[in-house]
């Protein structure tokens, strides 16, 4: 780096064009521009200059650097009023924990400004000269582009060419900007700058749209476990950083990727002979969770710990001491860590992820349908939503609706063809089948289950909630019993109600947020109590 700045005769590293540089004092000259800019600049002074540090503002974000240029906002006053919205947004005490909220204001600001400079008056530079036609122009301009696949005006994807106006993109483009103009509403800036109120309020809101993400396919699951597979994910890990090993534990876990990524080296251990596995949900807000893992992937794990102690053994030629361990991740990143303690970033990992799923000629998947798909699986053999929610962490509701009814679309056939026993006899919930060896009761066939519905059907009356199978009763004869059929032992249930107490247990099982807070004094007495159902 110091003979390519002698070469060019420089007096300061703030006058090398970082597209002039060769891939690695580009890296060394980047790392120390941004550095220097925190001192050479005042935050008035990033204002005037065209971009902003969040640093300037006491925040620091996971991996990435605080830096945004906002040079392509062409006029001024829009250019200003986006600083002075990011500056709001990193003062205030709900600021952003990553920098993609910022990113997208910024991006959505680029696009209007490229508008108004080819379609408002002077160019958009002079905002009292901006009326509703313009921004009706700008929705309609978006939406055609969304409509025909056009590319961005000026928003470009990360190898330089124009993105693409996606239904996502631009719902996030109306939001942030109506969000960013609406702020200058509420602050009084419109006022300063004279901008014209119907030219904010003709940028309708977008709304936002959740799609669930559903499990792996059978056919994507395979493919995603099979060791073939897995060996071929390896060579996107030419250094063995633990690519394959971050795959294996999300998809035998069902965690989060970041989850995963963040594994301290610690992060194992045997209680009581079962292999666990200590996390932090992050996400949610559960810190220190542990889990029971498969045996196998304890092994795996125990030898990624290994390897990543070796690693350090080799560059400091010491053990690390038990402070150093407990500081160190379990996949280290090997840029600018030296000490091991920060984790490889999402970013490494799905450059590799992806381009494997791509030569596996595979449907679009991503690693966070490994926990959709285990959840799936769980309730399709038989556990609660209350052990999903133990299991996986927090799970919301619509989720968690969405996980019962991919679990049970093709269960719901079967069950309803399938008696259990109700609640009066000695197993309740059991399945009832004909053929019962030493009194035991025995998994049933679908042929079996569906010969049985057939008798039952013959041989049972309907009654309350379910079925009587007392057979002076369903030959037409009184109840000896006098109809309590909940606590008689020849009362059946079909599989559709045993699916519908199943569903009214889970909902009355899960804790619900209002009930942690202290209600007030006078009404603690009325606190609804949880109670097993
Ligand atoms: S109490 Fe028992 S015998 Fe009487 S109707 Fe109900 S299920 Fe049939």
């Amino acid at each position: 780096m110091v003979n390519f700045c002698r070469q060019r005769d420089l007096g300061s590293l703030t006058e090398l064009g970082l597209d002039d540089c060769i891939h690695h004092t580009r890296l060394m000259v980047r790392e120390m521009q941004n550095a220097l800019r925190l001192v050479y600049y005042t935050p008035a002074e990033t204002r005037a200059a065209g971009f902003i540090e969040a640093e300037h503002f006491g925040v620091r974000f996971p991996q990435r650097l605080g830096h945004l240029e906002l040079t392509g906002v062409s006029q001024r006053w829009l250019r200003e009023l986006l600083w002075d919205y990011l500056a709001d947004a990193l003062r205030s005490p709900k600021r952003p924990r990553s920098k993609s909220p910022l990113d997208q204001v910024r991006r959505a600001c680029l696009e209007l400004s490229a508008f108004l400079e080819v379609d408002a008056p002077a160019g958009g530079h002079d905002p009292t000269l901006l009326r509703e036609e313009h921004m009706r122009r700008f929705v309609a301009d978006q939406q055609h582009r969304e409509r025909h696949s056009l590319p961005a005006l000026a928003v470009k994807r990360a190898d330089g060419k124009p993105s693409a106006v996606t239904e996502v993109a631009r719902r996030l483009l109306f939001n942030n900007t109506r969000r960013l103009l609406r702020w200058a509403l509420e602050s009084g800036e419109d006022q300063r700058l004279g901008l014209d109120r119907a030219f904010i309020t003709a940028m309708p809101a977008a709304g936002i749209q959740r799609r669930a993400r559903s499990p792996f396919s059978d056919q994507a699951a395979r493919a995603l476990a099979d060791e073939a597979n897995l060996r071929q994910l390896e060579t996107y890990d030419p250094v063995d950083q633990g690519m394959r090993d971050i795959w294996e534990t999300i998809l035998l876990t069902g965690r989060r990727c970041g989850e995963v990524l963040k594994l301290r080296l610690g992060c194992l251990g045997r209680y009581g002979g079962l292999a666990m596995l200590w996390h932090d949900q992050t996400k949610v807000g559960n810190y220190d969770q542990a889990i029971r893992i498969p045996e196998r992937l304890y092994e795996r794990l125990v030898e990624r710990q290994r390897k990543t102690v070796a690693r350090f053994e080799a560059r400091h030629g010491h053990s690390p001491a038990t402070q150093e361990r407990a500081r160190m991740a379990l996949f280290p990143s090997r840029m600018r860590n030296p000490n091991g303690e920060a984790a490889v970033s999402y970013a490494w990992f799905h450059r590799g992820f992806g381009q494997w799923i791509e030569q596996l000629d595979l449907p679009h998947v991503v690693p966070h349908q490994a926990g959709h798909t285990l959840a799936t699986n769980l309730l399709r053999h038989g556990a609660t939503l209350s052990h999903i929610h133990r299991y996986l962490g927090q799970v919301s509701d619509p989720m968690a609706e969405h996980y019962v009814h991919l679990s049970h679309s093709d269960l719901e056939d079967v069950l309803n063809h399938v008696w259990v026993a109700g609640p009066g006899a000695p197993n309740p919930g059991a399945l009832l089948s004909g053929t019962t060896t030493s009194g035991a009761i025995t998994p049933m066939t679908r042929e079996q289950a569906l010969a049985l519905a057939v008798d039952l059907s013959r041989r049972s009356t309907p009654a309350e909630g379910g079925f009587c199978t007392f057979q002076p009763v369903v030959d037409g004869g009184a109840c000896p019993w006098n109809l309590d059929c909940h606590n008689c032992d020849k009362f059946v249930l079909s599989g559709a109600d045993l699916l519908y107490w199943r569903r009214k247990r889970d909902r009355r099982a899960r804790p619900r947020r209002r009930h942690r807070r202290l209600p007030a004094p006078g009404l603690r007495a009325h606190r609804p109590r949880h109670r097993r159902p």
